[in-house]
């Protein structure tokens, strides 16, 4: 079900620490001060946590977009709103007022972490994962060739992210057999007329009902009992208007081990079970087909200038749950190419990082150094901690661990010198930088509300940060 937002209501929720039997409403000088860099559901979560724990902690959570809410906002499909209203809950924990959100903030650009420490004397970093993990596959740069984490910020108008996406090819190639994967197919393959419905800005909208794609090829290294898809997610692909599923018998041979995999893995004994209903299931043609692709491994994309097709070599399981190439190859003639082999996480300059996984070095959120000592005052949470991988549900069970960790560390930190975050918002404000406060955030969202509104939908999102920040701050002169 559905949380009412405060925003809809008007309604401010009571201070957590009114609550509380004999809590002062001020914060005392001498308690914790904690920075959460990242406002996506790790870091939330983990002031949530933390100002449950820690009843006296001033907790700011300090951001790089002018909004919250993470890859919840940027990351999660358009066409999934029950999911996106997780925000619902994350928007209590920010309107509360005990938690402070200061938004539109890069730490590492705007403010280096050095600086920070002279603020906070607890620093947790929540800053998730954005970029696409590589693939060095010959052709990688040709035009037409897109990650999935780049597309997707496209779609869900990330606004640190081009407008502009070329959407002009009949027959694309998905590499990946994992649940971005599938929103990505499940994105291009709707017609438009559904994705009206969401939140996605009017120029998002223009380029799907103008893409003539009609064949879109997943393709995966492994078998079908290798899949990481979602059942649910699965089965909602199989379900879209005008859309026909086509799979190959030959996938479909099942080895020892793969039995094995299915057998203690009832959610991949789901997806396989909706694989193969499709395979066996009266196929009627639509207007978009998709095309299933198992023991595929993507070798090289052809063309001089854009791609014009996906070379890929045939592989076979090798009986011990592996896969072994064969001498066979094909190339499909594809426009394009969306590789979703995963995200990964970028560095924070003055952080230890595992360059090879994408995550801060750190043992269980505390943050280590190269020789593994822990690092005092500095902590991580989510997807920047244990990289990317795992549901929003997960980065809860995350921010409890590393909140258990601050908490038996505190009495032995070192108390930052100024005591103040109106001191450091006015420093970052005389450089010219344009903070966005919580009632910024909630000026955005009632614009976004407007905007949906008058084109009939609950929400449609403002496109650039340039939008965003005016809406914000035009809110403020107003008060
Ligand atoms: C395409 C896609 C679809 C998904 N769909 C689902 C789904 O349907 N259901 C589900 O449960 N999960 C889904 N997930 C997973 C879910 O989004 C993640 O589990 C979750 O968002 C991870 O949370 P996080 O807070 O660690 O990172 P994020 O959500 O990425 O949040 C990190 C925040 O830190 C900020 N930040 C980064 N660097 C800095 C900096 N230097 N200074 C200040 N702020 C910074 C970012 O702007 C961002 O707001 C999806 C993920 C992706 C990629």
């Amino acid at each position: 079900m559905m949380t009412t937002s405060n925003t809809e209501t008007n309604q401010p929720p009571p201070s957590r620490r009114a609550h509380q039997e004999g809590a002062a409403l001020s914060t005392p000088t001498n308690s914790p001060r904690i920075a959460i860099i990242g406002a996506g559901p790790a870091g939330l979560y983990a002031a949530d946590i933390l100002a449950g724990r820690l009843p006296d902690a001033a907790i700011d959570v300090l951001e790089a977009l002018p909004s919250p809410f993470g890859l919840i906002r940027y990351g999660v499909a358009p066409d999934h709103p029950r999911i996106k209203s997780i925000v619902d809950s994350l928007h209590d924990i920010l309107d509360c007022g005990d938690i402070h959100f200061y938004g539109n903030i890069v730490v590492g650009r705007d403010i280096a972490l050095s600086e920070l420490q002279s603020y906070y004397d607890v620093i947790v970093l929540a800053t998730g994962a954005v970029e696409d993990a590589p693939l060095d596959l010959p052709g990688i740069d040709l035009r037409g060739s897109f990650g999935g984490a780049e597309f997707v910020a496209w779609y869900d108008s990330h606004p640190w992210y081009p407008q502009d996406w070329t959407l002009d090819a009949e027959a694309v190639g998905v590499i990946g057999l994992g649940n971005v994967a599938l929103d990505i197919v499940r994105v291009l393959a709707r017609r438009p007329e559904d994705l009206a419905r969401t939140d996605i800005p009017p120029h998002v909208l223009a380029a799907f009902q103008a893409s003539p794609l009609k064949d879109i090829h997943v393709f995966g290294r492994r078998g079908p009992a290798s899949v990481k898809f979602s059942p649910l997610e699965l089965r909602e692909l199989g379900q879209l208007p005008g859309v026909q599923m086509l799979l190959e018998d030959d996938d479909f041979q099942f080895t020892d081990a793969d039995r094995a995999q299915m057998a203690a893995n009832g959610r991949l004994r789901q997806a396989v079970k909706t694989l193969e209903q499709w395979r066996k299931g009266p196929s009627s043609p639509g207007e978009k087909r998709i095309h299933l692709h198992f023991y595929w491994r993507p070798e090289r994309l052809e063309g001089t200038e854009a791609v014009s097709g996906l070379t890929l070599r045939r592989t076979a399981p090798d009986g011990q749950g592996g896969i072994v190439d064969t001498p066979v190859t094909k190339t499909f003639p594809v426009a394009a190419v969306y590789r979703a082999v995963g995200y990964f996480g970028s560095p924070l300059p003055g952080v230890p990082f595992d360059a090879a996984r994408g995550v801060v070095r750190n043992a269980g959120g505390r943050i280590v150094d190269d020789a593994d000592r822990p690092v005092p005052g500095i902590y991580a949470t989510g997807w920047i901690k244990r990289g990317p991988v795992g549901l929003i549900g997960s980065t809860k069970s995350d921010a409890l661990e590393t909140v258990g960790h601050i908490v038996d560390d505190l009495p032995d930190l070192a108390r930052a010198p100024h005591r103040s975050t109106d001191g450091l918002i006015a420093a970052l404000e005389q450089r010219g930088l344009p903070v966005v406060r919580w009632d910024g955030w909630l000026a955005i969202d009632a614009a976004e509300r407007a905007l949906g509104a008058a084109q009939g939908r609950a929400r449609a999102k403002l496109a650039t940060g340039e939008a965003m920040i005016e809406a914000a701050h035009s809110a403020r002169k107003q008060l």
